[in-house]
């Protein structure tokens, strides 16, 4: 006889899908539905229990877009389901896509405590374990239509917009027994069946899988699959028993929800989200002891204490056992490239804070799969806030290179080190299936040098985690011949082994630039505004603050700081920030910022009124690390009286000259020149301050993405409606330029303000492009190879060149408050208040600028379709500035100021300093009261320009002690190692490396 004759590989999977799934669920009847719909907000559970239910029938269609249906089930388990595992089975009408994103629901005993989440791949309710027989089922199903987004322009991601068609329709509720030994089989075979085909076709291992599973089906009665489930699975025993090769792959498997706390929904959905999927989790951590869960961003489970108090108690528990897991040690998994760095600091210390103080746990691995690209400025501040490790999977989206590690150490700005890991795997919702384990096997480049790494299973955003069968996937491939091997374990456990394994481990240096969602500096523009401005106002407030508390014993607002902070921490998530949410999330973020910016700017008045006291004194409050206009760092003082700046008008222009600069704005409404009077050199190499428009149509993902096609072409606005001279502040007059484009309007204002070595601009928009970019450019007569961008804490070189596919893809880049291009002798800044996106370039071949320039631009605006279909129309308003003959340090002292304008008040007289510092190259970051109340004046310094420094730092009040702490402000010998410092009275001097963060706590002398 021959072998072989038909597809055996079609006739395993055909068997599965039409025979063996479907039997997993033998025996049903069912149940009695009715239904309260809830078109708008969700109402708390017990609310809605004791609400009035109507008729409802399976079949029928159900929800709005982001409403609610609570769905009441009742029945009775029949006599014949005695001894059997018998569950409850609903469908809320899941698409066999995928396995989130859409419809699900979260079940409640009649008492309002929740049992667990029905989602697409774990649709399933305990009933009875084995049933006796008559068991009463009555729940409660809380069930969400979330809309799923396809990538398509839709108007369901704003309330405003959502039409009356329901989504849903409910396709199955029975009570069902669960065919133990068929459910075991379909994961035996499915097990098999994947391992097999990852193997070579010369791997006998491969055939003899193969031959069993073959075996096995031929002796199947598929007429009576629950029948023969058994001894199937007894034929298949065999294969599965032999164990894994010596020299196999390990895999850490982590059980995981990747769950946005808002995206394609908003934030109150986030709630009901994580709700369901840890109650699953919890359920799972008790079935299975060796179930371990690793769960990110203290916010989420803040929410859980706030929102859910049942679900937290049963974290808690699973958490004091081990295996519910808080990793990451952060608020949220923020976005990196945007945050500032002190809001970057309370990332973690917020987050750490929390960990430790709700669930004693203090996390050791940055966990961060899923943001943007990763700032060179982590390593140093996980250090510094006690972390050891890092984890992402991002940069397998590189579009253009392939990062070379997957275990590496990972060196930021200052030379830390942190040992990074990311799952070769390429995901982090794994299921655990052949072809996963083996891609990742693959992929792994330190093949050779080390032999583990670890792997994130389970569904996100609403798939409700890990599920059993992945649990049960996962021991069936713990110990299996042609596998790795597999263990369920914790990320430290991961991490220790696998630093332990291989120390020497290659060193990345620098940023990990995500070459993909190069829009998400810029889309969402009011998110870059709102982050920036809180950033800059609880600076202000928390320094103001500090010194009211020890100039005039006034309370130090610590509750409502913490709150602020956590608000604004949340909108740092990565997809707030970055501005890749539906409308929904970014208009409460719109409101949430209002409102954080009224509440600051109460706490700053209230500190100012009791710093300046009574009087009549003209007092300037300078909030930044410099002295401007005679008034010093962190200070007030009468300002000095500024001098006036000539302005003078002609056919072609006007041209504003305050004996430094003289700035000329042409006939088209561009800066025609900038002239340095100090260095005597033109800045401009071309007009400058010019508008340009770019189509903005990317490939894949519209709000996350500029592609570099973008830049094919290209329009300039230079048409002028009116150009007009504003000379009402002497000493910093104006020129304002109006254009129209379409439906677009444009404002933008040029003014010189006396002593200023800086032009400063302002670009105000109605804007009613779509699916545009536009920029603002300026060329510059400066030759640099590389551009510097600030970042948290410092800055990095990125090069203006594209010599290499690297340097190339780095097209559109992130700079914080500045971004400097110098060569030898003379440098130039562009500064701003509220953009994060920019792009540097050499001149195009046949440029009539010619060699030797090097053109800046800002992005201010772009207008994605998806997922919010609105994004960025309207007005705007954007501040930047061009600072003339700069160094580093003079665009790191301008970038403070374009975003801390100073204060002015009436008062008794001038109020010195809490701490001031002798150190141009030291920059003070923070000034604030100790988290744990004590009264401690905290102070964050770092070195600013990337070399050595040592500073001074002198404190304004009586000194009992001081000494260097690490970010979450507690005593660390090793982080007081980095920073020594001595003390003589209250003067501390401190050597500081490149780079480096120093955190000094002052104890005053009482
Ligand atoms: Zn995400």
């Amino acid at each position: 006889m021959h072998h072989g004759l038909s597809d055996l590989t079609r006739r395993i999977e055909r068997t599965l899908r039409d025979r063996l799934i479907p039997a997993t669920y033998g025996a049903a009847v069912p149940v009695e539905v009715s239904a309260l719909h809830l078109p708008g907000e969700p109402i708390p559970p017990a609310e809605a229990i004791a609400g009035e239910y109507g008729p409802f029938a399976v079949g029928e269609r159900w929800g709005r877009a982001f409403g609610t249906t609570w769905f009441h089930l009742t029945g009775e388990v029949p006599a014949a389901m005695r001894g059997r595992r018998v569950e409850l089975v609903v469908d809320l009408g899941f698409e066999r896509s995928g396995p989130g994103f859409r419809s699900e629901g979260l079940a409640y005993t009649p008492d309002g405590v929740p049992i667990k989440g029905i989602e697409p791949r774990t649709a399933w309710l305990p009933v009875a374990r084995p049933a006796r027989g008559g068991e009463r089922v009555d729940l409660y199903l809380e069930a969400a239509s979330n809309p799923l987004f396809d990538g398509s322009v839709t108007t369901l991601g704003d309330p405003e917009t959502i039409g009356p068609e329901l989504l849903y329709r409910l396709d199955r509720a029975e009570i069902a027994v669960l065919e133990e030994d068929v459910h075991a089989l379909v994961l035996d075979v499915q097990t098999l069946h994947g391992l097999a085909l990852e193997l070579p076709e010369s791997d006998p291992r491969r055939h003899e899988v193969r031959r069993a599973l073959e075996v096995m089906l031929d002796e199947l009665d598929v007429a009576d699959v629950v029948g023969g489930a058994a001894a199937a699975r007894a034929r298949l025993a065999g294969v599965l028993a032999s164990p894994a090769a010596p020299s196999a792959h390990k895999i850490s498997a982590v059980g995981h929800a990747h769950i946005d706390s808002a995206w394609l929904w908003p934030v109150r959905e986030t709630i009901r989200k994580c709700a369901r999927t840890f109650s699953n989790v919890v359920a799972l951590a008790e079935d299975y002891p060796d179930f371990v869960f690793a769960c990110s961003s203290a916010q989420q489970y803040a929410w859980m204490r706030d929102h859910h108090p049942l679900v937290w108690e049963r974290i808690r528990a699973a958490a004091a056992r081990g295996q519910f897991v808080p990793v990451g040690g952060m608020w949220v998994e923020s976005d990196t490239n945007m945050p500032g760095g002190e809001a970057l600091v309370r990332q973690f210390t917020q987050g750490k804070r929390f960990f430790a103080d709700e669930l004693g746990v203090d996390s050791r691995e940055v966990w961060l799969p899923d943001s943007f690209g990763y700032s060179a400025a982590l390593p140093q501040l996980a250090r510094l806030a006690g972390f050891r490790w890092f984890l992402s999977q991002k940069m397998s989206w590189n579009l253009t290179n392939r990062f070379p590690h997957h275990t590496f150490w990972w060196e930021g700005i200052d030379g830390s080190r942190v040992f990074t890991h990311f799952p070769p795997a390429d995901t982090y919702s794994s299921e655990l299936t052949a072809d996963q384990l083996h891609h990742g096997v693959r992929n792994f480049a330190e093949k050779g040098r080390a032999t583990r790494s670890l792997l994130p299973f389970g569904y996100g955003d609403g798939g409700g985690g890990p599920t059993r069968e992945i649990i049960e996937t996962g021991h069936r491939v713990a110990d299996l011949e042609g596998s790795p091997r597999v263990t369920i374990e914790s990320p430290s456990a991961f991490f220790a082994a696998a630093e332990a394994e291989y120390p020497d481990a290659p060193v990345w240096a620098g940023e990990m630039y995500l070459e993909f969602h190069r829009g998400t500096y810029t889309s969402q523009h009011a998110m870059k505004r709102g982050n920036r401005r809180t950033e800059h106002l609880l600076r202000e407030a928390e320094l103001w603050a500090a010194t009211a508390a020890v100039r005039a014993g006034a309370a130090y607002p610590y509750a409502e700081l913490d709150r602020i902070w956590q608000e604004m921490l949340l909108l740092q998530f990565h997809d707030i920030l970055p501005g890749s949410s539906i409308a929904w999330v970014h208009r409460e973020a719109r409101v949430t910022y209002a409102r954080l910016e009224v509440e600051l700017e109460t706490i700053i008045d209230g500190a100012l009124g009791a710093l300046a006291g009574e009087g009549a004194v003209p007092l300037v409050f300078n909030a930044a690390p410099h002295e401007r206009d005679g008034v010093p760092a962190l200070a007030a003082a009468p300002a000095e009286v500024p001098g006036t700046v000539l302005v003078e008008g002609d056919d072609d222009g006007v041209t504003l000259d305050n004996a430094l600069v003289r700035v000329r704005v042409g006939r088209d409404g561009t800066l025609a020149s900038v002239l340095d009077l100090v260095a005597d050199r033109e800045v401009l190499a071309g007009a400058g301050n010019v508008l340009q428009l770019h189509p903005d149509t990317p490939n894949y993902f519209d709000a996350w993405d500029i592609d570099d096609f973008a830049f094919a072409r290209r329009r300039d606005l230079t048409g002028v409606t009116a150009i007009e001279v504003d000379t009402s502040d002497p000493a910093r007059p104006l020129v304002r330029v109006r254009r129209t484009d379409g439906d677009s309007t444009y404002v933008q204002t040029a003014a010189l303000a006396a002593g200023a070595r800086r032009v400063d601009l302002v670009t105000e928009v109605d804007w009613h492009q779509r699916e545009t970019l536009l920029k603002v450019a300026f060329p510059l007569a400066v030759h640099a190879d590389r551009s510097a961008s600030e970042i948290q804490f410092g800055h990095v070189f990125r090069p203006t060149h594209t010599n290499t596919s690297w340097d190339a893809a780095r097209f559109e880049i992130c700079a914080h408050r500045w971004l400097h291009v110098g060569e030898p002798g003379y440098g130039a800044a562009v500064v701003n208040a509220e953009t994060y996106g920019h792009d540097v370039t050499r001149p195009a071949p046949g440029d009539a600028r010619g060699p030797g320039s090097t053109t800046v631009r800002l992005s201010l605006l772009r207008a994605p379709r998806y997922p919010d279909p609105e994004t960025d129309q309207g007005r705007h308003r954007l501040a930047y500035g061009l600072v003339v003959g700069a160094e580093i340090a003079d665009a790191v002292r301008e970038g403070y100021r374009a975003n801390l304008p100073v204060r002015q008040r009436t008062g008794a007289g001038p109020v010195a300093p809490l701490v001031s510092v002798s150190s141009p190259a030291v920059v003070v970051e923070a000034v604030k009261l100790a988290d744990d109340r004590s009264g401690d004046v905290v102070v964050r310094l770092y070195e600013s320009l990337g070399g050595r420094a040592k500073a001074r730092l002198t404190a304004g009040f009586g000194v009992e002690r001081a000494w260097v702490c690490d970010l979450v402000e507690h005593e660390d010998e090793e982080i007081a190692a980095l920073a020594p410092l001595t003390t003589a009275g209250d003067e501390v001097t401190l050597d500081l490396g490149p780079f480096q963060v120093v955190t000094l706590r002052l104890r005053a002398a009482r």
